[in-house]
């Protein structure tokens, strides 16, 4: 069954069209990679999705229609974003922050057993668990970043850029711990990332974005055929 479906989504900054016909498809569970350029228009698509930007053409999500949604109308539909950057809150704790990424549930019970989850998932969390955001690594920051988009239960989750500035081994970490959320909870997931290499390891396919626009899409499987592919996101 389709969750999302994005059909020829156009978007503005001002004066200046931005995106200009992205067109994608997200299967209820299923992980979809947005593959471009700096500037390509990556994160605007997923802005796009949450309610960020205005947008032209049409974004339906479980059946409804989306577009002209705020995002906390967005949110509350099952989406969560977790922003390249982070977007962690720097004097919270790691538990308050996982708390303020539940601001829309009420089951106390489980939100306790899904915080425990997800310091299951990230050890290294568990350990910081009293820290304030602001004294984390760039990587416990990323892992938290995820575990709170995680804390919103949201049926699908836009990850942006998530190893941005994480040593191969790290991202690597963080990598192996969202597939197994995926695999876990069934959430399904977009995943914006340079190094397709990486994000290669979580998706079941992917989309190509060219100047604003969709200008290939397929299995994983098929774009690692592809040499263009290989030559432009996968190191040759
Ligand atoms: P990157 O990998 O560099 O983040 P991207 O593919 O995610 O690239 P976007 O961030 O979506 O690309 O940006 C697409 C275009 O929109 C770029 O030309 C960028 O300069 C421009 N842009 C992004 N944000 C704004 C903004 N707030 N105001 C004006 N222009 C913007």
């Amino acid at each position: 069954m389709t969750l999302l479906e994005l059909t020829d989504v156009t978007a503005s900054y001002g004066p200046v069209q931005v995106l200009d016909g992205v067109s994608l498809t997200v299967p209820d569970g299923g992980a979809v990679g947005i593959l471009g350029a700096n500037g390509a228009g990556k994160t605007t698509t997923l802005r796009a999705i949450s309610g960020a930007v205005r947008v032209g053409g049409s974004i339906t999500f479980d059946g409804e229609n989306i577009v002209g949604l705020r995002p906390e109308q967005v949110a509350a539909r099952g989406i969560a974003h977790v922003p390249e950057g982070r977007g962690t809150l720097s004097d919270l704790s790691v538990r308050e922050n996982l708390r303020v990424g539940a601001y829309l549930r009420s089951d106390r019970k489980q939100i306790a057993e899904d915080i425990d989850y997800c310091l299951d998932l990230f050890p290294q969390l568990r350990n910081r668990v009293k820290s304030n955001g602001s004294a984390l690594s760039g990587g416990e920051q990323q892992m938290l970043a995820v575990a709170r988009g995680f804390m919103a239960k949201p049926r699908l989750l836009l990850l942006d850029e998530t190893s941005l500035g994480l040593a191969p081994s790290t991202a690597k970490n963080v990598y192996e711990a969202v597939g197994r959320l995926r695999r876990e909870s069934g959430i399904a997931m977009i995943v914006v990332e340079q190094n397709a290499n990486l994000a290669f390891t979580l998706v079941d396919s992917a989309t190509v974005l060219e100047t604003g626009r969709s200008v290939l899409s397929g299995t994983t499987e098929e774009l690692r055929d592809r040499d263009e592919i290989r030559r432009a996101y996968l190191g040759g």
